[in-house]
């Protein structure tokens, strides 16, 4: 069966009528996090990218293309992207991240502050050893 491109597609609504909400001070502290205010509804469409699993909130103002990957055929979000073009467009699934955070907690059992262990807290990282890591601050997807 073929994959669709929408596969991993959901729907948001965070409805804050009745409550005091989020201002942007509130959510200033926690990153990616979206302010939502009192007497208001927040609606989005949002996509899981299929190398990382990270759940992506679309910003209906967006213009630039969303990355698809040529090899899995499947939506991955702008760090993959860049990660991905940086390695060469080497595509690495999930699975593929997860065998090589296995191989890692094996090689450093009972090492649990051993500094090769950092790149857990990364999938992107994991996914592309030699790829530089690119952050952007407060970038909407
Ligand atoms: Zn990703
Ligand atoms: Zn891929």
């Amino acid at each position: 069966m073929k994959r669709r491109l929408d596969a991993g597609a959901g729907y948001v609504i965070v409805d804050h009528t009745n409550s005091p909400g989020l201002s942007a001070a509130d959510v200033a502290h926690v990153p990616g996090q979206v302010a939502i205010p009192g007497g208001t509804v927040f609606e989005r469409d949002m996509l899981s990218c299929s190398h990382c699993q990270a759940t992506v909130l679309l910003n209906p103002a967006r213009v630039r293309d969303r990355a698809v990957c040529p090899k899995c055929h499947a939506y991955i979000c702008d760090r993959c992207e860049t990660a991905r073009v940086a390695a060469g467009g080497a595509c690495v699934p999930f699975e593929a991240v997860l065998d090589r955070a296995g191989e890692l907690l094996v090689k450093h059992a009972g090492q649990i502050d051993h500094p090769e262990l950092d790149v857990l807290n990364d999938p992107t990282r994991l996914a592309y050893t030699d790829a530089p890591r690119i952050v952007v601050p407060g970038g909407a997807a």
